[in-house]
């Protein structure tokens, strides 16, 4: 798409898109979205974590070191597209990957953020997860207000949602998501040639820990060391 567009050509994008049927606007917002690019291969990153079906790269003006960007494969913009047994397994990847950082980046804490919709902070068009390694103050501050609320309030609020939940998170005594995690431990982190040039002591570490996990997060995984860390024990 050029950069510059006048009001002519504008309202053509726009009739042409009022006319796509739905496989086409996905490949048209493909087209548009950068980090479908770099899913693609046609923009460099630096890669972490990949396997079919996600993807998580390093953001390149990370919060902290480290942070993470965790993106389905497929062009999704907001949370409800996702098909449930995507989403659960980005949440296990995302797991693997904090757990990776707390072992390897001497953080205390990791944030798992997903930012859904502009009124929550999301700027970018393709659905992903944060992974944020923390320190003490690390200059972050997520601290939310504690505004008060009156009884009858919270309870009309919780009734409503309690009305909109439907039967989906009842059904899943057994999810059938949670078989996928395997693909997780199987994932490879096999560094792409081209990246290698790229390849520098830092990065070096991380890659070298986050190896670890496809063997170790079955058995090995010391719960109570993460949580030592978490400062949860
Ligand atoms: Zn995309």
């Amino acid at each position: 798409m050029p950069e510059q567009m006048n009001e002519e050509q504008l309202k053509a994008l726009q009739e042409k898109i009022k006319q796509m049927s739905p496989e086409e606007l996905k490949e048209f917002q493909k087209k548009q979205c950068i980090f479908c690019q770099i899913i693609a291969g046609k923009v460099q990153s630096k890669k972490i974590f990949e396997d079919n079906i996600a993807i998580g790269i390093l953001d390149i003006n990370p919060a902290n070191p480290g942070h993470i960007l965790l993106l389905p494969k497929e062009h999704y913009t907001i949370m409800p597209q996702l098909p449930e047994d995507v989403l659960s397994h980005l949440f296990m990847a995302a797991k693997a990957l904090s757990n990776s950082m707390l072992r390897s980046l001497e953080v205390q804490g990791t944030n798992i953020i997903v930012a859904n919709g502009v009124a929550a902070g999301q700027r970018a068009q393709h659905f992903m997860i944060h992974v944020i390694p923390r320190k003490e103050n690390d200059g972050i501050s997520f601290e939310l207000p504690q505004k008060s609320i009156q009884m009858d309030e919270l309870e009309k609020i919780g009734k409503k949602l309690v009305e909109n939940l439907g039967s989906k998170v009842e059904d899943k005594e057994m999810p059938k998501p949670f078989v996928m995690p395997k693909k997780i431990v199987e994932a490879q982190f096999k560094e792409k040639p081209k990246e290698k040039e790229a390849k520098k002591a830092p990065i070096k570490k991380e890659k070298k820990s986050i190896e670890k996990i496809p063997k170790s997060s079955k058995e090995n995984i010391d719960l109570d060391d993460i949580a030592k860390m978490l400062g949860v024990k």
